[in-house]
């Protein structure tokens, strides 16, 4: 049984796109939904000004969009550590609803957007892979959406594996649904299914609408058997009672059930968010208490858990991941040089370097992708002219 299927109730539709293939599918797939045209966008964006995020989540805004769909990863200022990822960013908005989400403060069109004219991305990733065959790409479509949640719909992330399989690059889709039915069988290669991991109880009153942690790993099994690798995501780590003991079981769950031979690799970032999310919170989600921890203002302007809170947290999992998976890459997520010291006893000198330990760790683990030999002086300066 699904439980992380999105219900839309209303459709506002360009009436530039109506013709496009994608919106023609979203259309046939969603017959019973109301469909409003749009001809005066202008007047269109000052309607949704009214529209509240919740009400937003129920509702798609199909258009086209004029600028790249690839960006660098917007990282979050100098004094963090990048991994230099690139995000596809076909859709913006979420029909999830996780209490500490971004995009309820960050973007400014509260719809889920989706955007028609996506034969352009693949065209912008030949360019990028084709200037600098050199470096091992790592794509992801999750950054401003969750990339299940809509697939179904648009089954966008289809074009995109079937594109990544041709290529030596990596292609990351990353969610917190179980809606893995209608992706296709494929040979075991580049491709990973990632899934952001908290333990259930915290699911249940700070991720909304997600699938629950059984669900997920139920998920993450299919799609093995379906030719995908794996990633995992503990981020955001939330700093709320029972953390230890809940972590721990979950950990026990994952390496138990989960071959660590599948897994590409598993991320650790702790909570963080900007100031002006926290008001936002407490109205949305008035009994979350995620926003009552004592907090610090990070150099990038975020609030965070204070350092020697998070890096107990790091440490701990850590270690509860490493007693069971010796070999899986482990990173963290916008973390500074001092906690990845004091946590795994190394830290990447630069962005570049922690990009060139993806590759050498992937060129390591995973020989039958047949990557080139990873280079940390390429890898310098590739990424100097691109970031
Ligand atoms: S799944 Fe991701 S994009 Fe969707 S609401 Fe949760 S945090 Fe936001």
């Amino acid at each position: 049984m699904l439980d992380s299927r999105p219900i839309i109730e209303r459709i506002y539709l360009d009436k530039h796109v109506q013709n496009s293939a994608l919106a023609k599918l979203i259309l046939k797939k969603l017959s019973h939904v109301p469909i409003t045209m749009v001809s005066d966008k202008d007047r269109f964006f000052k309607q949704t000004e009214s529209i509240t995020i919740s009400a937003g989540k129920r509702t798609l805004w199909l258009t086209e969009f004029k600028g790249p769909f690839l960006k660098p990863c917007p990282a979050t200022g100098q004094d963090y550590l990048c991994c230099q990822y690139w995000t596809i960013n076909a859709q913006t908005h979420c029909p999830l609803d996780c209490t500490y989400c971004i995009l309820q403060h960050y973007l400014n069109m509260p719809l889920i957007t989706i955007y028609t004219n996506i034969e352009n991305i693949t065209k912008e990733m030949n360019i990028l892979v084709k200037n600098y065959p050199k470096r091992l790409f790592r794509f992801g479509t999750g950054e401003l959406t969750d990339s299940l949640a809509l697939d179904p719909l648009t089954r966008l992330n289809e074009k995109l594996i079937r594109y990544a399989l041709q290529k030596k690059i990596i292609l990351e889709i990353k969610t917190k649904t179980d809606l893995i039915e209608h992706l296709p069988k494929i040979p075991k290669s580049n491709v990973l299914i990632s899934w952001s991991l908290n333990p259930e109880e915290f699911i249940k009153t700070e991720e909304f609408k997600s699938a629950s942690f059984e669900r997920r790993i139920a998920s993450a099994l299919t799609v093995i058997q379906k030719g995908y690798r794996l990633g995992f995501h503990f981020d955001p780590l939330l700093i709320l009672p029972g953390w230890k003991k809940k972590y721990k079981w979950l950990i026990q769950e994952l390496t138990q059930q989960i071959p660590e031979g599948d897994v590409m690799w598993i991320s650790l970032g702790s909570l963080r968010f900007p100031p002006s999310l926290k008001k936002i919170i407490d109205k949305r989600f008035p009994k979350s208490k995620i926003t009552t921890a004592p907090w610090v203002k990070g150099l990038d302007g975020k609030i965070r858990y204070f350092r020697p809170e998070r890096t107990a947290l790091y440490r701990y999992l850590y270690a509860e991941i490493r007693k069971k998976w010796k070999k899986v890459f482990i990173y963290f997520c916008m973390e500074n040089p001092t906690v990845w010291q004091e946590v795994m006893g190394f830290s990447p000198q630069s962005n570049q370097d922690l990009d060139y330990l993806f590759h050498k760790s992937i060129y390591q683990r995973f020989a039958d992708l047949k990557l080139p030999v990873p280079n940390l002086k390429n890898y310098k300066k590739m990424i100097t002219l691109l970031h």
